[in-house]
């Protein structure tokens, strides 16, 4: 078996990686890993092996359609993570560069895979494609509402995808998560930035009210239903990914405040993020159904195990550790 992962360097390519390296999943003990990542200031190398005999690391951009071709024959499959994925850049001067690897770098994915006659491919994406939802969870069928750059770029990888299986009859599959944590996330998103300076004692910045709500998933699980996907999804199917466990931010703040052993006055707040969605919500039933996918990560250990791995972990953070917080 040779699976070929773009975006293997980040938080939840890598998570999937260094798995399927360690024999995490069943029948693929022995699969060969490729994985292509442009190591963007989210990709970090040293999030995989630094040699391992399964493991091959091609430093490259999925817009590179050469390169791909060049990469892909013989392949049985393609996981592709690979994407600008904070949503605070894409409200900026980034936001074509989201449009770019997320756009133009999935149908170059799928062209790829398409002329290299690769078996599968699953298209890694999120909840957030579909806008934001008031009350109940949306279904697969639900349409498209994005809001925020990321979430556009990210569903017009989903409607690439689309059209490359109806047109071209390419299997590809679909997975849309909700938001993950868990260990080697990269410091700018939520998580990890809170975590890393609650511990050292600095404020951390709430949006608004911190009434907005995120339905929270540890990257372990998130990968295992990924693996369930490509094992037993179908064809041109869509997978909603959730976990029922609803936070709102200033919820999550808190918890991680105290986690940290640090006082919830940290908590600061301020003006909101623009186009800020207010609630996702996913319905899950069809890969619970279909796939026997549940999650097995309990959100209050989860979270407890992903702070004592930043406590650890200080050559992450972002700013100076004060001895107190690695002592921690
Ligand atoms: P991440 O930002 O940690 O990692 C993205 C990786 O893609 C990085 O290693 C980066 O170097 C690489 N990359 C970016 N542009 C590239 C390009 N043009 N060519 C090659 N490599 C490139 O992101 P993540 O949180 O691990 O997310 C992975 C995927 O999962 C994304 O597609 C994202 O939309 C999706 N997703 C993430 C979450 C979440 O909560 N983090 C939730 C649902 C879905």
């Amino acid at each position: 078996m040779k699976v070929l992962v773009t975006g293997g360097a980040g938080f939840i390519g890598s998570h999937y990686v260094r798995t399927m390296l360690a024999g995490g999943y069943r029948g693929y003990e022995s699969a060969r890993v490729t994985v292509v990542d442009a190591l963007t200031y989210a990709g970090d190398r040293a999030n995989l092996p630094v040699a391992h005999p399964r493991l091959r690391f091609v430093e490259g951009d999925v817009c590179d359609l050469p390169l791909l071709r060049s990469l892909l024959p013989g392949y049985d499959a393609v996981v592709h993570f690979a994407a600008e994925t904070h949503v605070d850049r894409s409200l900026g001067d980034a936001a074509a560069a989201f449009f770019r690897s997320n756009v133009l770098g999935t149908q170059t994915v799928l062209e790829a895979a398409l002329a290299c006659e690769v078996g599968r491919v699953v298209h890694v994406s999120t909840d957030e494609v579909y806008g934001s939802i008031a009350q109940g969870s949306w279904t697969e069928d639900r349409p498209l509402e994005p809001n925020s750059p990321y979430a556009a770029s990210k569903a017009g990888s989903d409607l690439a995808a689309r059209s490359y299986w109806r047109t071209h009859g390419l299997d590809v599959r679909v997975t849309r998560c909700s938001n993950n944590y868990g260990p080697y996330q990269d410091v700018e998103k939520l998580v990890p930035l809170f975590t890393t300076r609650l511990l050292a004692g600095l404020p951390v910045p709430l949006y608004g009210d911190g009434s907005n709500e995120r339905e929270w998933l540890h990257v372990d699980d998130h990968c295992r239903a990924i693996q369930l996907v490509l094992e037993g999804g179908r064809a041109g199917e869509i997978y909603n990914i959730g976990s029922g466990n609803a936070r709102t931010n200033l919820e999550l703040a808190e918890q991680l405040a105290r986690l940290c052993g640090a006082d919830a006055s940290l908590i600061r707040r301020v003006t909101d993020r623009k186009g800020h969605d207010q609630r996702y919500a996913l319905d899950d039933a069809k890969i619970r159904r279909d796939l026997g996918y549940a999650p097995a990560v309990a959100f209050d250990r989860g979270l407890a195990d992903t702070v004592a791995w930043y406590r650890r972990h200080t050559e992450r953070w972002p700013h100076p550790v004060p001895a107190r917080a690695a002592l921690g």
